[in-house]
């Protein structure tokens, strides 16, 4: 499953990696607990829903330097979430070769943050996706991952965050925020949901789009920006960063994409009094 548009001068293309559709929707409660903010009441009174659609929308960008793609969803074979999941997720590449990209065509490769269904795409099985790709992710992110990890809903992702650093070696290069990291792609601050977490902004004559990465992963996160979730680890600041990236969004009226949205996962934000609204534009 795939979408092509463009931003300026810059092809693009959503690449699905997978989008578990009803009964294998998670369950809201799942994201918006009593742990994080959001007592049980508020979010049924909130929500008229019990499930929420999780996209893995991976977006692909051909600047003059190459092809590159920024997160690259769980993988085939993946088993995390339960049976149920690994036929319906870990379809990147099939996208990929319906879109015409070949895996050894991938210049770079961009991590918003090192979370297994960011990275894994990358790496499973042991063996480097994309061979002729460099790799890029935060500084911080890298040294994160590198260290002791002690919190526990980061554990389920060290295995990949680890092999990723392990696998692309010398090929992953730290960033810093306001990076230009290939030409019209840049680094945004986004940090909270993880340390080096950030977001990614697409420019080209005068078009932009701003990749958001795991800002939000519910529309109600706009209408509730200081809704944090379980995988948020530092959820003070990840509640700042949302805050941050929805007024940037809305007040200079960036198209977005948000990697966990329904596919395509493109869209623009609205303020609305305090708060903010998602308007999907496909
Ligand atoms: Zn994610």
């Amino acid at each position: 499953m795939f979408y092509q548009f463009s931003v300026g001068q810059l092809e693009c293309a959503v690449v699905s990696d997978g989008q578990p559709g009803p009964p294998f929707e998670p369950a809201l409660h799942d994201y918006f607990t009593p742990d994080s903010g959001v007592p049980d009441d508020v979010l049924r009174a909130a929500a008229g829903r019990l499930t929420l659609t999780c996209g893995y929308n991976c977006l692909f960008v051909r600047t003059p330097d190459g092809m590159a793609v920024v997160d690259t969803g769980l993988g085939a074979s993946f088993l995390g979430y339960g049976e149920y999941i690994e036929p319906l997720v870990g379809q990147l590449e099939a996208g990929m070769k319906s879109a015409g990209f070949s895996r050894s065509d991938l210049a770079a490769v961009v991590f918003t943050h090192l979370h297994q269904d960011h990275s894994r795409g990358a790496i499973w099985s042991g063996e480097a996706r994309f061979p002729a790709a460099v790799a890029f992710a935060h500084a911080s992110e890298l040294a994160f991952w590198s260290g002791p990890v002690d919190a526990p809903s980061a554990q389920p992702h060290i295995e990949a965050a680890r092999e990723t650093i392990r696998l692309f070696g010398k090929r992953l290069r730290p960033f810093e925020h306001g990076a230009e990291l290939l030409p019209g792609v840049t680094t945004v601050a986004a940090a909270g949901h993880t340390p080096g977490h950030s977001a990614i902004l697409l420019e080209s004559r005068g078009d932009r789009l701003l990749c958001v990465g795991d800002t939000f992963y519910d529309p109600l996160q706009l209408t509730n920006p200081d809704w944090a979730t379980p995988w948020d680890l530092d959820q003070p600041a990840s509640i700042t960063s949302r805050r941050a990236i929805l007024e940037r969004a809305a007040d200079e009226h960036l198209l977005i994409h948000a990697y966990h949205l329904p596919f395509p996962g493109l869209g623009r934000v609205e303020r609305s009094g305090a708060a903010f609204t998602w308007h999907p534009v496909c």
